[in-house]
């Protein structure tokens, strides 16, 4: 073979390698259990997050995420803590956190706001159906720990519940608020301004640590500022809806400046205001 051909076929060769050696790293998703506080552990599983507390007595698992990563989190517990998983707790129905909840539910008690329940029967959703359900609060107890569910009203879906751990000062809160990072694309199935109340009912509940479930941790200066945000988007949708102005015309002026360090903030701003002025066009009436 000519040396140029050669040349040409072993560049080929590393070509193919490199990009299977990329095939297979896009596959193989990145899992890791982290410790929080005290018996509190944070589970990754690529984007998503969720905790579980370990107790004398088992263990308080919350959003499984899906089969496949709740089969390796169920082993991982098995093998470092030889404990039974006795909960599990889901933060809201979204089928990106809740499911496979059946792995867990052979020994697990599933629990979830009523109205989680009600989405993940009709919706079909791919996890267990919940055994034990509330409207308002509850509280579990196990092994001598807790942890205090709470439901901060219609936020990001109508069925969220944020999960305090008083002992370890944790408050595990997905989707209703990520740290220094900008509100999930165009808001899908969230109300407003019931997401803003929401988040200062949060702001009184007491701990240090703010775990999401997506990106960073936090604290509670976090939540705060998530609020700020939304604040601060409604008021200028709304004024700009009240002006009489159009989606794309918003979303050329609308910069909100004090935002645009947080993660996605140019590709998910856009979205942001095009949720709210779908659902700021469904709640007010011009003259
Ligand atoms: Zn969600």
């Amino acid at each position: 073979m000519p040396k140029i051909l050669n040349l040409l076929a072993i560049a080929l060769v590393l070509v193919l390698q490199a990009s299977a050696q990329i095939a297979l790293a896009q596959s193989e998703p990145k899992r890791a259990i982290t410790q929080i506080a005290g018996d509190l552990y944070r589970f990754q599983n690529n984007f998503h997050f969720s905790v579980f507390l370990v107790t004398p007595e088992g263990v308080i698992v919350t959003d499984p995420i899906n089969a496949e990563a709740a089969a390796w989190l169920e082993a991982e517990i098995d093998k470092r803590f030889g404990a039974p998983v006795k909960y599990l707790v889901l933060s809201h129905d979204h089928a990106d956190h809740a499911a496979g909840g059946e792995v867990f539910a052979d020994t697990a008690l599933v629990v979830a706001h009523e109205r989680a329940k009600a989405a993940i029967v009709g919706e079909g959703r791919p996890t267990a159906v919940p055994d034990i359900t509330f409207s308002d609060r509850m509280t579990l107890e196990l092994g001598g720990k807790q942890v205090e569910l709470i439901y901060p009203g219609p936020s990001h879906s109508d069925n969220l519940i944020v999960m305090n751990f008083p002992a370890e000062r944790v408050l595990f809160a997905v989707d209703i608020v990520t740290v220094k990072r900008m509100p999930y694309k165009d808001l899908s199935d969230s109300y407003f301004p019931g997401w803003i109340d929401a988040l200062k009912r949060i702001e009184v509940i007491d701990f240090d640590i703010l775990a999401p479930g997506h990106g960073v941790l936090g604290d509670k200066s976090d939540v705060t500022a998530h609020r700020h945000y939304f604040e601060a988007l409604h008021a200028e949708v709304l004024a700009a809806a009240r002006a009489g102005k159009s989606l794309e015309e918003m979303q050329a002026s609308i910069r909100l400046d004090d935002y645009k360090d947080w993660g996605q903030y140019d590709a998910w701003l856009p979205l942001n205001i095009e949720g709210l002025y779908k659902r700021i066009s469904l709640q007010r009436r011009g003259n």
